[in-house]
């Protein structure tokens, strides 16, 4: 968490307020908790931000990428709390970084907020961008895979499917709560092997991906019994509302009403499934 629909939220919340306006201030806030990793130095990527005009504001996988017009790249991952905000933070303790544009409007700053300081920030120059946001260490984005691609990937490996769909490697974007809406929306057991899946399974799979994310974007991603994840105006997202099976062990199933929901751990990561509707196990 945050996972794809939360960082694409994160992105539309800020763009309009952000592309096209000239940075005039990149700070540290006054931050008593862990620090938040940042590279390289905050003075150094002060002289290089400085009077530089954002272009575009996007989302790459889990990331969100600041593309400026020097070339250089910011990219802020979330990772577990991390928040990108426009308006007052939840609270100004866990306040890490400003970022402030030049001219007046409605909103002048970005703050970068993160309770547990395992987000990162970095400034890439464009050939580091590159490299670390290129296809040697990011899957394809889990909104562009076609039905085809998810059948190649899947063949390749033996590997449960839950598993290969957190690989980021693999696909880039799908995290632990969506892999269980993903696969209970596509009526697949999570633990089976990806290389068994039949080509009726596949496009149900590939269906899934697109109608789950696109569902949770709508909604505005997720906010979970913590209250970590906000939009860009410290809002909460309503997606935990309509989850059909993460965190509801117990519960009916949402389709098939005859069994609970149950819970397995998978590679140390909890998985939630009907196995009724989910039977290929
Ligand atoms: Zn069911």
């Amino acid at each position: 968490m945050p996972e794809l629909p939360e960082v694409e939220t994160m992105v539309r919340g800020i763009r309009s307020h952000v592309e096209g306006r000239k940075i005039v201030h990149f700070g540290k806030c006054r931050c008593r908790c862990r620090p938040m990793a940042i590279r390289p130095a905050v003075s150094r990527i002060q002289r290089r931000v400085k009077g530089i005009e954002v272009l575009a504001v996007k989302r790459v996988a889990k990331r969100i990428v600041f593309s400026l017009s020097s070339g250089d790249c910011l990219v802020f991952e979330p990772r577990m709390t991390g928040l990108i905000l426009l308006d007052d933070p939840p609270d100004r303790s866990h306040l890490r970084f400003e970022m402030r544009f030049s001219g007046r409007r409605e909103f002048n700053s970005v703050w970068i907020w993160d309770r547990r300081g395992l987000g990162t920030l970095t400034l890439f120059t464009a050939r580091e961008a590159e490299q670390k946001l290129g296809p040697t260490n990011l899957g394809p984005d889990a909104l562009l895979m076609t039905t085809a691609q998810w059948g190649e990937c899947c063949f390749r490996t033996a590997r449960p499917i839950k598993v290969l769909l957190l690989d980021q490697k693999v696909v880039g974007g799908i995290g632990n709560l969506y892999a269980s809406e993903i696969l209970h929306v596509a009526t697949i057991h999570p633990a089976v092997p990806a290389n068994t899946l039949n080509p009726r399974q596949i496009k149900l799979l590939s269906e899934a991906v697109q109608l789950v994310l696109k569902e949770a974007i709508k909604y505005e991603g997720s906010t979970l019994g913590d209250g970590t994840y906000r939009n860009a105006l410290n809002q909460s997202g309503r997606y935990q509302n309509v989850h059909r099976v993460y965190k509801r062990e117990g519960e009916p199933c949402p389709t098939c009403g005859a069994r609970s929901i149950c819970r397995i751990v998978q590679a140390q990561r909890s998985t939630f499934y009907c196995a009724n509707c989910q039977q290929n196990g």
